[in-house]
């Protein structure tokens, strides 16, 4: 299994604060049967700097960590970039890190709204050959309020990647409804951990498969594992044509 949102890299955000946080992340990661995951420290989030350089320097000390611990599991770079008007400037001056260096780029928007400048930026990004992957749509407040954003941006060719805590009903009743619905509509392409420790923001990806097998059949578990293969290699993902999520569905979920 391959985790794509991880904040396993020590003493760099909010995640693990120490090397022996990240190792024992890492033998966490191993018992969900996680065998690559993506570091992902957060970019432009609150006083989170995290520039490219930097991140390749920590995986690669990590790596060699895991390898005296014979942990068995290989971290791969990546970046949490909390979107900002000067995105494509920050790819190209290297501050900015897409996934294993593919065109894949993990993009957070604040929790409560959607800047209104995002379908421009994304589309320059687009133009660039950039993928925008919009981390945890779940989480979003006005997402939730009004899904057609979201159905806009993967219209146009966004990626989304939704929380595996928040299929398991960690966030909540309505968070996992919706991450459900997400799913029903073809609005969601990757489920990730975005895990920050082992306590209360750990894995959950083996449970959250759980919940997709239960719900879906192993196909569609199939198709998020895949998916997330596909990405750290740069090659095209599995997509369907999105849907709008039907009003009446949001209803239900109040
Ligand atoms: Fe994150």
């Amino acid at each position: 299994m391959i985790d794509l949102h991880c904040h396993i890299l020590p003493g760099v955000d909010d995640g693990a604060q120490s090397l022996s946080d990240s190792l024992n992340m890492a033998r966490k990661a191993v018992e969900q049967g996680i065998h690559k995951i993506v570091a992902t420290p957060h970019h432009l989030n609150n006083a989170y700097e995290n520039p490219k350089q930097l991140i390749i320097d920590g995986v690669k000390e990590l790596n060699e960590a895991l390898r005296v611990e014979q942990i068995e599991i290989e971290v791969i770079p990546g970046q949490e970039v909390r979107i900002h008007g000067e995105m494509l400037e920050g790819y190209e001056t290297g501050e900015i890190l897409p996934v294993n260096h593919t065109p894949y780029i993990l993009v957070e928007f604040p929790s409560n709204h959607v800047p209104r400048y995002t379908e421009k930026l994304f589309y320059d990004l687009q133009m660039k050959g950039l993928i925008p992957v919009i981390v945890h749509p779940e989480r979003n407040q006005e997402i939730v309020e009004r899904s057609d954003l979201l159905y806009q941006l993967v219209k146009k060719g966004a990626l989304t990647q939704i929380t595996a805590a928040s299929v398991c009903g960690d966030f909540g009743k309505k968070i996992k409804n919706f991450s459900l619905q997400l799913v029903d509509a073809n609005l969601t392409h990757f489920i990730a951990s975005d895990a920050h420790n082992i306590t209360n923001r750990s894995f959950k990806l083996r449970e959250a498969f759980g919940v997709i097998g239960q719900k879906y059949g192993n196909e569609m578990v199939y198709y998020f594992e895949e998916n997330a293969a596909l990405v750290i290699e740069g090659n095209h993902v599995y997509k369907e044509d999105p849907e709008r999520i039907k009003r009446k569905k949001l209803f239900n979920l109040f």
